[in-house]
């Protein structure tokens, strides 16, 4: 995507939720759009600072988290209180390395109608979403003599 569709689909977003474009949101917009990493606050800061020094870190989490209630990106929490953002806001799910930390996309979902047989009876829970996690190893992290199992 070029750099002034990706600012104007930003610029309607923030307008649509009565927010401004700035130019701190773009930068931080641009750069999640632009890579597959799923980067921490910490490491979006590192990278926008390239192009906007003056920035500081509790811009750029105000800006993620603009970006988030606008339905531009997609806050990945995890246990262990950690965040991961993503600009990739089309149906897909994610694996987690569990040596590394890094979270690779895995394309397409799961039919809702999948969803609900695992629904169980007793309970009568209505399901209106689901997250898929697969948790392994990455091709750089998978051991020697193939994966351990996981801990339960
Ligand atoms: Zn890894
Ligand atoms: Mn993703």
């Amino acid at each position: 995507m070029s750099m002034q569709s990706t600012d104007h689909r930003l610029r309607e977003a923030l307008e649509a939720s009565g927010q401004r474009f700035t130019e701190q949101r773009a930068a931080v917009f641009r750069y999640l759009v632009s890579t597959d990493v799923h980067p921490t606050a910490d490491e979006v800061y590192l990278a926008v600072r390239e192009d906007l020094p003056a920035i500081s870190l509790a811009t750029v989490y105000k800006s993620l988290e603009t970006l988030v209630g606008c339905g531009l990106a997609v806050k990945l929490t995890y246990a262990d209180h950690s965040a991961r953002y993503d600009g990739n806001t089309d149906p897909h799910h994610h694996a987690r390395c569990m040596s590394c930390g890094r979270v690779l996309d895995i394309p397409g979902e799961i039919p809702t109608a999948d969803i609900e047989h695992l629904r169980q009876e007793a309970t009568g829970f209505t399901v209106t979403g689901y997250r898929l996690e697969l948790s392994g190893y990455c091709s750089a992290c998978l051991p020697e003599g193939g994966p351990k199992p996981a801990a339960a």
